[in-house]
């Protein structure tokens, strides 16, 4: 989407970039080495659909390969375009940075609208385009893997898995060619819910150091507070789920395309799209809330917390001023402008960057990845040597109970929990949080090391850039 009188979202990301540049010391020609994108192939083929062929665009750019494979989301929308996938491309170079896993940046999208074609007819345009790609090895499991993004889901990922497979029948690393596949499929459990998880994540940690709460003039932690998400697609509806459910926090609004539900009582998020489910993806009519059909207008809500999870440039330089939150959490790519970021952040509010938040994905992306090259199920090897370990240390405490007539018994709930060993869910939502909670305090640490480092925007930028560099520079490029 480009804005009158904005940059384009890549230029906006350019200019995030010289920002934090500006503020390092890098010699101009690193900094335009890692700013640039080192290629971006476009695709036009043709799928004979409902009697006649339709010629379909596709994008696959490839942002950075200072380490292979190159990582990034397919996505499938109208609003697909050169500059958007370059865009994205460049994020997610930073993003793995930041969150240190071992990639380069890539992203690819489909100009489509994919509720217009059929299930049948999606696989064929997908298998279609996966083919393109996977001919010129932008879809390899050792070069450059996909991953759901908007439009995109498990299903389309065991699409195009099928497919590497089916033109590459002797690799043994076939299924490692794209991430986000269904857990049948090669995938990963924890995947789905990957990025909503990772945000939860996030704010957990920003609020647990009390002193950057405070920079937004918010205190305590989640519970209680009162949030607006726009987007109930995977991302925010499992970010808002798991935020009111599991941290206490009251979803008073929710923003979907066709317009916004508001309840200042708090919103049920998984009622809300039970109710999208079953009436077309719509939310007019939910009657459990009052319906606006200007949703834009309830990114101006007064709340504490406000969580675009749609898409990019939703907040830009028609409503940056008039937008109350004192928190922003980026869920999605790229949802504030270039001249909103700094109209914002003139008036105290605090972002966490998309860069950092919506990292949850191609982190557990990573680990799905490692899990298919490694051909083993997290914890099957030592999920029971655990359990057994915990049991030798709950009998003898028993025995030592009984045997010096102590009178002290282990409750059943400790003895439950104590001796589960942790299953593939539980090691990645650990590695999850560990990342989350690393990536956020190697931020934290630049945003209040240096005077001149204002926001969180600039220290991930920072930081991550600091470690692209490393790596060139140790490359001797
Ligand atoms: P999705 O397609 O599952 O959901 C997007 C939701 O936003 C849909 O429910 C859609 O109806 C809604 N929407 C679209 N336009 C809207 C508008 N103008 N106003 C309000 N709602 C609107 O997509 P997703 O995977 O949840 O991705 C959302 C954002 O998160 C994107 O920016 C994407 O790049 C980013 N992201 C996604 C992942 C992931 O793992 N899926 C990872 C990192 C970042």
């Amino acid at each position: 989407m480009t804005i009158a009188g904005e940059p384009s979202f890549r230029e906006s990301v350019d200019m995030m970039f010289r920002r934090a540049t500006a503020l390092m010391d890098l010699g101009p020609g690193l900094q335009e080495k890692i700013r640039v994108c080192n290629s971006t192939y476009t695709v036009r083929f043709g799928v004979r659909l409902r009697g006649k062929i339709e010629t379909f665009v596709g994008y696959r750019s490839v942002h950075s390969e200072h380490m292979e494979p190159v990582k990034g989301g397919i996505r499938y929308s109208l609003g697909v375009n050169q500059d958007e996938v370059e865009a994205l491309a460049a994020l997610m170079t930073y993003k793995c940075a930041l969150v240190e896993t071992p990639f380069g940046g890539s992203k690819g999208g489909l100009c489509i609208d994919p509720r217009k074609w059929d299930e049948h007819e999606l696989e064929q345009i997908t298998r279609r385009f996966a083919y393109e790609l996977i001919k010129r090895d932008l879809i390899n499991p050792a070069q450059n893997v996909p991953a759901p993004d908007m439009g995109t889901g498990e299903r389309e990922m065991a699409w195009i898995a099928d497919q590497y497979a089916r033109m590459n029948t002797t690799d043994i690393n076939a299924k490692a060619c794209v991430t986000g596949k269904p857990p049948h499929a090669g995938g990963i459990q924890g995947r789905v819910e990957a990025t909503g998880r990772g945000v939860q994540f996030a704010l957990r940690e920003f609020f647990r150091h009390k002193e950057d709460a405070a920079k937004a003039n918010l205190s305590g932690g989640l519970d209680g507070k009162r949030l607006v998400v726009q987007g109930l697609g995977n991302v925010g509806y499992h970010a808002a789920k798991f935020l009111s459910e599991e941290d206490g926090a009251k979803v008073i609004a929710i923003i979907e395309r066709d317009g916004a539900v508001i309840n200042d009582a708090g919103l049920d998020v998984e009622d809300v799209r039970q109710w999208m489910n079953s009436h077309g993806g719509l939310l007019a009519e939910y009657p459990r809330g009052t319906y606006m059909i200007d949703g834009a207008k309830a990114l101006e809500l007064d709340c504490d917390l406000l969580i675009p999870a749609a898409m990019e440039g939703v907040i830009n330089l028609s409503n940056a001023a008039r937008i109350k939150a004192p928190l922003i959490i980026e869920a999605a790519n790229g949802p504030i402008t270039f001249g909103a970021d700094e109209i914002l952040r003139a008036k105290g509010c605090v972002i966490i960057p998309d860069m950092y938040a919506n990292a949850g994905g191609v982190t557990v992306s990573y680990f799905e990845w490692v899990k298919n090259l490694s051909h083993i199920r997290f914890g099957r090897m030592q999920r029971r040597a655990e359990e057994g370990r915990s049991r030798i240390l709950v009998e003898e405490l028993e025995r030592l109970s009984n045997d010096q007539q102590l009178g002290w018994q282990l409750s059943p709930d400790f003895k439950e929990k104590f001796l589960q060993g942790s299953d593939e869910l539980a090691l990645v939502r650990s590695g999850l949080d560990d990342t989350m909670r690393t990536a956020y305090q190697s931020m934290r640490e630049v945003w209040h090391a240096r005077d001149e480092v204002q926001d969180l925007r600039v220290a991930a930028y920072i930081v991550s850039i600091s470690r692209i560099a490393k790596t060139y520079q140790s490359k001797g490029l």
